[in-house]
């Protein structure tokens, strides 16, 4: 079955000829007739890796100098705390945090456990089904940050981009990028920091992408244990200790496959658009017996949360959905039901299947 129909919620699908570079890659790597699982991370060869990941990223974003990019570990979870460590300090006003759902209130709720912060925001009232307009939100200017999940990947909500134009009166803009970076083109120029861990988009768990505007590195307090102070990995170029080498190896092969075969960020929102139009469509003509958990504003084009309305009908779709070869369909543990990820590397054609799955299966109950 391979990896053709996995709408799983992270790790998710990886591209077809990713797997078989790195599959040989594990086996023997073509340039240097050893296992990659056996290179060390100070070799030319893995330096060249390192450089090159960074400039494909740098590439497809088309990322200004002003911002420093580093691959770390610990996932974003590590991120929730030690963002608020580097750039919570005494200067500014508690950093603000939009709640909008399962990733975003974990991160608040780190955050809160470093020192004070305040939730600008909160979708819990409304279980979490809608979202704010990032730009009308009454934040402190003097804030040390406004943080932000931009794909809330347990309930299916993605924001739209924020303005562009940079604004004086707002705090710098950090986004946990986690479940959408790299799937569409994103206007980095408005953001301080952006992060997001590979295993959606990006490749397999175990490094974290960061993307930090140089200024706020100038605000870290000193005194951080060396590990979690950003201006380490930045200044050692991602290699102060051993780096995951196979994760940032199979990041390299994604971020080739995303320049080369797909032809870029623009090519792949309009795939990404696609497949969420296909799934979307057919939910909605089923919207006697399915229920799509976020307004329709806020629909996520990377994981749509849905139900048959029950617990017993959902689990008779993940049956149904598994006999056509389809996986990764179940919800998240927190809030039940289904949900289908369309993340980079699932194909218009698995979503077709997902979509005739679930027409046949809806027309029975209907
Ligand atoms: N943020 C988002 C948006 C996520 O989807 C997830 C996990 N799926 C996390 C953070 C947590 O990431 P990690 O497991 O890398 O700590």
């Amino acid at each position: 079955m391979g990896n053709t129909l996995n709408f799983s919620g992270g790790p998710g699908a990886l591209p077809v000829a990713v797997l078989n570079q790195a599959r040989d890659a594990i086996v023997s790597l073509p340039e240097t007739g050893i296992s990659v699982l056996g290179m060390s991370h100070r070799s030319d060869w893995f330096l060249s890796i390192l450089d090159e990941a960074e400039h494909n990223i740098r590439k497809l974003l088309d990322l200004p100098d002003r911002y420093a990019l580093a691959f770390l570990q610990g996932g974003s979870s590590l991120l929730f705390a030690t963002i608020p460590m580097n750039f919570a300090t005494r200067s500014f006003a508690p950093p603000e945090y939009v709640s909008s759902g399962y990733w975003s209130s974990r991160a608040s709720a780190e955050a809160g456990r470093v020192g004070p912060c305040r939730v600008a925001w909160s979708g819990q009232r409304t279980g979490f089904c809608d979202l704010p307009e990032l730009d009308a939100l009454d934040v402190a200017a003097n804030a040390a940050y406004l943080h932000y999940v931009s794909n809330e990947t347990v309930e299916g909500l993605q924001f739209a981009e924020p303005a562009r134009e940079v604004r004086a009166d707002v705090p710098p803009l950090i986004a946990d990028m986690s479940s959408d970076f790299l799937s569409k083109p994103v206007a980095v120029e408005r953001f301080g920091m952006i992060y997001a861990h590979a295993q959606k988009n990006l490749g397999p768990a175990g490094v974290t992408v960061v993307l930090i505007d140089r200024a706020l590195l100038e605000r870290i307090p000193e005194g951080l244990p060396s590990i979690l102070d950003f201006r380490t990995q930045v200044t050692h170029r991602s290699n102060y200790n051993t780096p995951p080498v196979f994760a940032i190896y199979v990041l390299t092969l994604v971020t080739r496959w995303l320049l080369h075969d797909i032809g870029g960020l623009d090519a792949m929102q309009r795939v990404n658009e696609a497949k969420a139009r296909r799934l979307y469509d057919t939910l909605d003509k089923l919207d006697d017996v399915v229920t799509v958990h976020a307004a329709r504003p806020w629909r996520s084009r990377m994981n749509a949360a849905f139900t048959f309305g029950d617990e017993r009908l959902d689990a008779a779709f993940i049956e149904a959905a598994r006999e056509r070869g389809i996986v990764g369909v179940e919800g998240h543990r927190s809030l039940g039901g289904l949900r289908a990820s369309l993340y980079n590397a699932v194909t218009l054609d698995a979503v077709d299947t997902l979509a005739e799955a679930l027409t046949e299966f809806g027309l029975q109950r209907a």
